[in-house]
């Protein structure tokens, strides 16, 4: 097949595996991957506190606009019920079924949080880093971002006790991703919304590894315009899966699903969590995986000289040496 390869001129991915998907290969031969991601943001999102220029607007729970140059009391408490009261909830669902799950953690947030930090250790959760701060990368000049996921990997390594293997920036720059190449270490990152299975990019000759996130299969959805209400949200996931199922029997797939510990962490929107987590949990078909699990087993089964022969992955445990020969004249998606 032929494939159009992001080219200088044009620097997107239109076509991904055009329709002709690598088989995953994922472990005990499930059709899909399940992955749950549990957003520790709260300490690190905007506040004069903490030398931003406003409050906190985005994701509360009512329409609020951000107040210059003072705190807002009301928002704030709503974030610190997510890390007072919404984590041990969802920790207590996960851990009741054993389901194992990723922290995106702000690094801000861990920092301010140690308790919580010991308890998803103590789980033995993956904590990837969600950056320094919860604010819009978007708007920061690169010197900055590079300071900013810098300071991250320093905080993070400090509280957590080892550096972050998985990287989201969420309300990312254009900048983000090749200054978390530059900075390295990074087994993947979550930056994208493009497909339903990992994929390899090649970042300026740099072979890395992207593991795509989710914005609809995503608790955030409860608290803007496009809103869920307790049981549309469970019942999409449910449907989501369902087809997932079905299209995983011939390829199978991944499916992220997004939490927030002051969303879902509320009790009425933590029962209808349940449901989905009753589906999921034992499930004959499913793989319930941290991302970096997902990560690794990507780049064990598909890894980047496969794929990307023109780059070089500094991470790589495999090399092209290693490979049979049929490995790369059978490789698909070449450039
Ligand atoms: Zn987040």
């Amino acid at each position: 097949m032929t494939r159009a390869f992001p080219s200088g001129d044009y620097p997107r991915d239109l076509a991904g595996y055009g329709g002709d998907l690598p088989h995953a290969q994922w472990p005990g031969g499930a059709k899909v991957a399940v992955q749950f991601v549990v957003n520790v943001e709260e300490g690190g999102e905007n506040n004069v506190l903490h030398g931003d220029e406003a409050s906190e607007a985005f994701l509360t729970e009512e329409p609020t606009s951000a107040l210059r140059g003072r705190r807002n009391l009301n928002v704030e408490s709503q974030y610190e019920y997510g890390t007072r009261a919404g984590f041990w909830r969802l920790r207590r669902l996960f851990e009741e079924r054993g389901l194992p799950l990723t922290v995106f953690g702000i690094a801000e947030s861990l920092r301010r949080n140690p308790g919580l930090v010991a308890a998803a250790r103590e789980s033995e959760w993956e904590i990837a880093s969600h950056s320094l701060r919860w604010i819009n990368y978007a708007e920061l000049d690169p010197e900055t971002e590079r300071e900013h996921i810098e300071r991250a990997v320093r905080i993070h390594t400090e509280v957590c006790g080892e550096a972050p293997l998985g990287w989201y920036t969420g309300r990312n720059s254009a900048n983000t991703r090749r200054l978390v190449v530059e900075h390295g270490g990074f087994l993947y990152d979550s930056d994208s919304f493009s497909d339903d299975l990992p994929y390899w990019s090649d970042v300026d000759g740099t072979a890395h590894l992207v593991l795509p996130y989710t914005l609809d299969n995503n608790d955030g959805r409860y608290v803007n315009t496009y809103g869920f209400q307790s049981e549309s949200f469970s019942a999409y996931l449910t449907r989501a899966l369902e087809l997932l199922l079905e299209e995983g029997a011939e390829r199978p797939r991944m499916m992220s699903v997004g939490l927030h510990l002051r969303i879902s962490g509320r009790p009425g929107r933590a029962a209808d969590l349940r449901r989905f987590l009753d589906v999921v949990a034992g499930h004959p078909d499913v793989w319930v995986a941290r991302r970096v699990d997902i990560a690794r087993h990507w780049r064990t089964v598909h890894p980047a000289f496969r794929w990307l022969p023109g780059s070089v992955d500094p991470l790589a445990e495999d090399t092209p040496g290693d490979a049979p020969a049929d490995a790369l004249t059978g490789a698909r998606l070449r450039r």
